[in-house]
């Protein structure tokens, strides 16, 4: 009832807006039909969406609202409308249309909400780049910030996923005129740039240290400054970083980063000698090495021909035994290389090889670093002893 008396008020109003000037613009009302957005408050990029529509003061035209009231991500009413299964989503009242992507929802509102509050700049070319970029290089290696697991993007390992975002954000603190005349990325005026690198920077900011980057250093220092005069000067983003980071807070009392390498879940077991040959401090016959495998001949050898593949970087992977999703793009590694060497002639190699991990006390292993045998040189026998 009442809403049928208030959309019954709505031309009145849009009447009266009229002839009321543009000083109550940020009151007027749109004729367009009321929207819904599904997101939640953890969301980086739903919440640049979130930004525009406190920016706008549209909140009463588009509710924000958690997916669960489609029954959660993966429920098929949700999946109906976002196959991706991800958040945000907009949905029009009155249209089958669902927008289902962070920057499309919020180029739907800057263009349909266009003359209400602050334009975001949709047209400006450095607030179009940064929130591309942002999109292209950040969006989709983010995981690495807080998945369990890896990938991360095209990223295997999660040290080169970060290393990457970093270099990425970089690329975006580069963009940014340190003399710029105003607290927003583009000067004095709002725009897309700051709603969807924002959020992001929330995630960066709380998260990175985690992973044993300074403080200090987590983020670049155009971006850092921006980003303390966007808490310290405006209400909206404040109110979205307080969402975001009350999230994250909530995962960190819940030790969600505990099982996770080089966050909570650290390698703490004592340095072996491979530690000491891998930074060259006792000498080694090395015979293929890269940037994340070194290979050498073992020191008293059980055939003709006898190296040793190993991790450049252990990672907790003092034996097989302790082999996760986060080690399977450094096993495929080895077990390459170890096929490699397998080949090589001059190393004393013929026809074959043995390749053999030694897992425990069981398996005979005496360095509790991984390490892959290969062996030959001979025809070996079978079983082992
Ligand atoms: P595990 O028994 O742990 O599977 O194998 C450890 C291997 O490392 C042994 O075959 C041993 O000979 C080799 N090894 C131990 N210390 C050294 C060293 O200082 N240099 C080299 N090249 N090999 C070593």
């Amino acid at each position: 009832m009442w809403i049928q008396n208030a959309a019954a008020l709505l031309p009145l109003l849009l009447f009266s807006t009229k002839f009321l000037g543009e000083a109550y613009s940020p009151m007027k009302m749109s004729a367009a039909a009321k929207a819904t957005l599904y997101d939640m408050p953890v969301s980086n990029n739903g919440a640049r969406a979130r930004i525009i529509i406190r920016k706008k003061q549209i909140s009463t035209e588009v509710d924000i609202v958690s997916p669960m009231e489609l029954g959660g991500l993966k429920s098929p009413e949700y999946l109906k409308l976002n196959p991706q299964g991800k958040m945000p989503l907009l949905t029009v009242e009155g249209s089958s249309f669902a927008i289902p992507e962070s920057d499309t929802i919020c180029r739907y509102l800057l263009s349909t909400y266009a003359d209400v509050g602050p334009s975001f700049l949709p047209n400006d070319a450095k607030s179009n780049l940064i929130a591309r970029l942002h999109d292209m290089y950040l969006t989709t290696i983010q995981g690495c910030l807080y998945k369990a697991t890896p990938p991360f993007g095209i990223y295997g390992t999660r040290k080169d996923a970060l290393d990457e975002f970093r270099k990425q954000m970089k690329v975006i603190d580069d963009l940014i005129d340190a003399d710029r005349d105003g607290i927003y990325l583009c000067g004095s005026e709002v725009s897309l740039a700051d709603a969807t690198l924002f959020p992001t920077m929330t995630f960066a900011r709380h998260m990175l240290p985690k992973f044993g980057i300074p403080e200090t250093d987590a983020l670049p220092p155009k971006i850092k400054s921006w980003y303390s005069q966007l808490l310290a000067g405006d209400d909206v983003f404040n109110k979205v970083h307080d969402e975001v980071l009350g999230a994250l807070q909530g995962w960190d009392e819940k030790g969600r980063w505990d099982t996770i390498p080089l966050a909570g879940l650290r390698d703490e077991d004592p340095e072996t000698i491979f530690d000491k040959i891998i930074a060259k401090e006792i000498p080694a016959s090395v015979v293929y090495e890269d940037r994340a495998v070194l290979a050498f001949k073992d020191i008293n050898p059980a055939a003709p021909a006898h190296v040793l593949v190993i991790p450049k970087e252990r990672n907790g992977l003092s034996g097989l035994r302790k082999a996760s999703p986060d080690h399977v793009e450094i096993l495929g590694k080895l077990l390459v290389a170890a096929g490699e060497i397998s080949k090589d002639e001059s190393l004393g190699f013929k026809d074959g090889a043995r390749i053999v991990i030694n897992d425990g006390p069981d398996g005979g292993q005496e360095v509790p670093h991984l390490h892959v045998h290969v062996l030959g040189g001979r025809s070996l026998t079978w079983p082992p002893g």
